[in-house]
């Protein structure tokens, strides 16, 4: 199912395919990069069917897609919030089933961009991410000093007061 081009990119061939076309030899995702770090063989089977999705349907059709599913958690969200306690439930399974589209979607976006960019955009993604992690790091860090020492404060003010 799986080989290595020539530039070191993996590359499936179409095993799944067969059933469908009733060949066996189309290449159904050639040029569609493996970004480096993903493992498991059910993310292996994953990756290998959102390459299929991306040959059948189009790289364009799918971008309409990543943009659609996106408008659907948004909209699960909302509807999760406005829902009353009783109901948080069900519509916590919504975001769920929206949640795992937008993974599915984010991850043939994942495919496109690193395929046009000669993987680049896995580079740049992880550079971002990096910064961004780090950024809200310190911005708890600032917080949390900033709440302790409002504490701090009311507990001088109370124990003044107590004098
Ligand atoms: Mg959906």
């Amino acid at each position: 199912m799986w080989s290595w081009n020539g530039d070191g990119r993996r590359i499936c061939f179409n095993a799944l395919q067969k059933s469908h076309t009733g060949t066996d030899s189309r290449c159904i995702s050639e040029g569609h990069p493996v970004p480096p770090g993903i493992g498991g063989e059910k993310i292996m089977v994953a990756d290998y069917i959102c390459q299929g999705a991306l040959t059948f349907w189009g790289e364009d059709a799918q971008l309409d897609m990543v943009i659609e599913e996106m408008a659907e958690l948004t909209k699960a969200l909302l509807k999760y919030k406005r829902a009353a306690p009783e109901d948080k439930g069900v519509y916590m399974n919504f975001v769920a089933e929206e949640h795992a589209d937008v993974e599915i979607m984010l991850a043939q976006l994942y495919f496109i961009m690193c395929k046009y960019s000669d993987m680049k955009y896995h580079g740049d993604k992880i550079k971002y991410r990096d910064e961004k992690i780090s950024r809200l790091a310190s911005r708890l860090d600032q917080a949390e000093t900033k709440r302790c020492m409002k504490l701090k404060d009311i507990s001088v003010g109370n124990s003044g007061g107590n004098r």
